[in-house]
């Protein structure tokens, strides 16, 4: 029996992932299978902040058992496969039960059971488009038993977690505890010792990027591509005990909400990957933002915001006729492409010119009669193209290249460039 709840958190506080431990705790069946943590849209502009649904099985397991977590002193396992189905009314009455006590007054939760996968483009749809909750209703509403509370938002994302199927995917093994004390060099330690793991510390920036940026029960949670190596990683972190930690199976590193787009047919709230040749150059504007704009027949802004930091030194070295391929989310307004990655496919030539052209009577050199309008000799009165001046090609200080946002301004969905090298 799958089970998908979302929206239990609110922007104050509390954590969906937590809710999800409450449920496991609780519930007297088996997980069969991780429970997962999927990531939706980013740029939903109502998120909840992180933008993460729940999705779990549980059942009678059998075969294989791993241990995956603890919860308040006791072992949680998770089966390779299910022995016998769980009953769907003993299972509701729980999560009811469990969001009830757990939902603040301002979030809109709702659980989604289900005894089959629901449809992967429901999915699909709510990491890189707008999902309509009506929309959501009209198409599960006869095959699976839910609830929402309040507005009850969250039934898009509980149903959408319940259709991922995990392509690509990544873990995350998530603790909790209201004592939060965590020693920085062993999170550098076990950054450096467990190359599977990713997005731990920003050296850049000295971010310690496991703990999470808002008031949450989430005392830490360390992400990485092999399940035991997170166990391993969590062994070398020093800090304050735990009162429980699971593992998750997640959408999160996969660029699973990016789309390739032409120019022409990007929409507000997307994420896509797109190409281009700058045509504005960049500059910084107020708020350190630095804004530049790229074209391939039409135009589109692109940004890299202050949070991205170092990042923006790079993009700043771009110049009009680089060829590059831009990675990120869009804004409405103002319209325009966020970055998370760049690749910078060929860097132009690029001329300054060093030297007025000498007229050839005088051999002095002639001046300018302004921007684009060639130039005069102030003796002869001879006249000279812009062309005849003399350039020189300049040093370009970026080269071709991929250029990712530092760990500090990392989004959940982001690749980063650590899992391209390694794992395709
Ligand atoms: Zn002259």
């Amino acid at each position: 029996m799958w089970v998908g709840i979302d929206d239990t958190d609110s922007i104050e506080g509390g954590c969906t992932t937590y809710v999800a431990t409450e449920i496991i705790h609780e519930i007297p069946y088996d997980l069969i299978g991780l429970p997962r943590l999927v990531r939706l849209n980013p740029n939903v502009p109502w998120k909840t902040r992180g933008n993460g649904a729940i999705a779990m099985k549980f059942g009678e397991g059998k075969r294989e058992k791993k241990k995956i977590g603890e919860i308040n002193g006791e072992d949680v396992f998770c089966y390779s496969s299910l022995k016998k189905e769980a009953d769907v009314d003993e299972i509701a009455e729980i999560v009811d039960k469990v969001i009830k006590r757990n939902m603040r007054n301002d979030s809109e939760p709702s659980f989604v059971i289900s005894k089959s996968k629901l449809p992967y483009h429901i999915y699909i749809k709510a990491v890189r488009e707008i999902l309509k909750k009506k929309d959501v209703e009209k198409e599960i509403k006869n095959k699976v038993i839910y609830k929402t509370y309040n507005g009850g938002r969250g039934l898009i994302g509980a149903s959408s977690a319940i259709a991922w199927r995990p392509k690509d995917f990544t873990y995350e093994l998530i603790t909790y505890g209201k004592e939060k004390w965590i020693d920085k060099k062993s999170v550098i330690e076990m950054d450096k010792l467990c190359k599977s793991t990713f997005n731990n510390y920003d050296y850049e920036n000295d971010y310690i990027a496991i703990l999470p940026k808002a008031h949450s029960p989430v005392f830490y949670g360390i992400r990485g591509d092999d399940m035991e190596e997170l166990i391993k990683a969590k062994n070398i972190i020093v800090s304050s005990k735990e009162e429980r930690w699971i593992t998750f199976k997640t959408n999160q590193a996969t660029d699973e909400h990016l789309q390739k787009k032409r120019i022409k047919d990007i929409k507000p709230y997307e994420s896509v990957i797109t190409r281009g040749k700058v045509k504005k150059e960049p500059h910084t504007i107020r708020g350190g933002h630095v804004i530049f704009s790229i074209y391939d027949g039409n135009e589109i802004e692109c940004s890299a915001y202050e949070p991205t930091k170092g990042f923006r030194e790079i993009i700043l070295e771009l110049k009009r006729g680089d060829e590059v391929i831009v990675y990120g989310g869009v804004r409405k307004k103002p319209f325009t492409i966020n970055i998370e990655k760049i690749r910078i496919i060929k860097v132009a030539d690029v001329y300054e010119k060093v030297e007025n052209p000498v007229c050839e009577n005088c051999k002095k050199h002639m001046k300018s009669m302004g921007k684009g309008k060639g130039y005069k000799c102030s003796i002869c009165g001879k006249r000279a193209g812009e062309e005849e001046a003399k350039y020189l090609k300049i040093n370009r200080k970026i080269f071709p290249g991929f250029y990712e946002v530092p760990v500090i301004a990392r989004r959940h969905l982001a690749k980063p460039l650590k899992r391209f090298e390694s794992f395709s």
